[in-house]
């Protein structure tokens, strides 16, 4: 395999980031910061809308920031063109250009900076062996695999060396069994050439499988960062442990908590614990999903669910419609925060994602 030089890793900073797409309107990135580790895979997860994409366009300088700064390596870019940042995008579905070739499709940047065609077809080539992808040069996007696409999709956006790769949505065009396998490629490209990935997701099981770092986000606002087994086993806020999955929230005297479902014990009626009627049982093979009803619980939010590995479920088959009483480990109750604010909303003492990183650091 030819080496290509890969420039070292920058580490991006956001300072303060919003954007405002119209006057009046509420703000669809609301002075975010954060920083990202040079070299790492962070994953922007959030719900739809929630400001994930443009955040992404600012980084890449797609789209006029409002105010606020992006950094790369302490370098102020927010007010430079995309090409002169050092930044490089893989969007959706890869966008290759169906008439050229994957060399040419690589090679293109190149040939609108007026590099020859000799040096750009090598450096092209050189890109495509990196990407296992050399023997197929000549063939066009539509002779190409969806998994072959995606390596010409990151071959093109390497060529510009970039020091920052930024991905939107990149796999949610495959289907979900090339979606699970191009996400290992993604994740071992990443390592391999050390650079810094910022990968944007809805699929908060992709961000999972993916990141060093999670950032979540929320209307246009940080919730929560920090890496996939920080987030999901003590999320911030009822809606990081919602968004997340496999918790229950649950109201207590002293606010709300959330419990992993397969930390829940479940037990006869006549026990001690939170009663509770059986509504479904799903059998998933290594596991049962037991759907559950609080009896005593405001409306809204009495439905919870228990995971149960299949052998614990044998030695008590329940079936719906069942009462029976839930139970947990105090040490594995997580204590549920109310969420970020909007900075209009914030005081001084308020917690900051990027306080939350630092007590992650300590
Ligand atoms: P996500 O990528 O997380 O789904 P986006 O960043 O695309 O979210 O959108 C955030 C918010 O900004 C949404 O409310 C969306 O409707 C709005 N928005 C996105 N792009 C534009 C645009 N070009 N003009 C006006 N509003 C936009
Ligand atoms: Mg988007």
């Amino acid at each position: 395999m030819q080496t290509v030089a890969t420039p070292p890793p920058a580490a991006v900073e956001i300072i303060a980031l919003t954007k405002r797409y119209a006057a009046g309107t509420p703000a669809a990135v609301d002075q975010i910061d954060l920083r990202i580790e040079s070299g790492s895979y962070c994953c922007l997860l959030g719900p739809s809308g929630c400001g994930k994409s443009t955040t992404l366009r600012m980084i890449a300088g797609h789209e006029s920031v409002s105010t606020g700064d992006v950094l790369l390596d302490n370098r102020n870019i927010t007010n430079l063109p995309a090409a002169a940042r050092g930044t490089a995008m893989m969007f959706q579905s890869f966008a290759l250009f169906p008439h050229l070739s994957a060399l040419d499709n690589v090679a293109f940047s190149l040939k609108m900076k007026g590099v020859s065609k000799n040096e750009r077809h090598k450096r092209a080539g050189n890109l495509l062996e990196r990407v296992a992808m050399g023997h197929l040069a000549d063939r066009k996007p539509a002779e190409l695999s969806g998994g072959q696409q995606q390596r010409v999709a990151l071959a093109r956006a390497l060529i510009t060396e970039p020091r920052v790769l930024l991905l939107d949505e990149p796999l949610s065009a495959l289907d979900p069994f090339l979606r699970i396998q191009m996400r290992a490629e993604l994740r071992r490209w990443q390592k391999e050439l050390g650079l810094t990935f910022i990968h944007v997701t809805h699929s908060q099981e992709e961000a999972m499988a993916l990141a060093d770092t999670m950032v979540v986000m929320n209307h246009g606002l940080i919730e929560q960062v920090g890496s996939p087994h920080a987030v999901y086993n003590h999320p911030s806020s009822e809606f990081v442990a919602r968004f997340m999955g496999g918790h229950n929230v649950i109201d207590t005297p002293t606010g709300p908590i959330a419990v992993r479902n397969d930390h829940m014990r479940v037990r006869g009626a006549d026990e001690s614990g939170l009663g509770a009627v059986i509504t479904d049982v799903e059998y998933q093979g290594t596991y049962v999903l037991l759907g559950l009803e609080v009896t005593q619980a405001a409306a809204g939010r009495k439905g919870v669910s228990v995971l149960l590995n299949e052998a614990t479920f044998l030695g008590h088959p329940y079936s719906a419609g069942d009462h029976v009483t839930l139970s947990w480990d105090a040490a594995d109750a997580r204590v549920l925060g109310p969420g970020v604010k909007r900075p209009s909303a914030r005081n001084s003492t308020a917690r900051t994602p990027r306080d939350e990183l630092a007590a992650e650091a300590a």
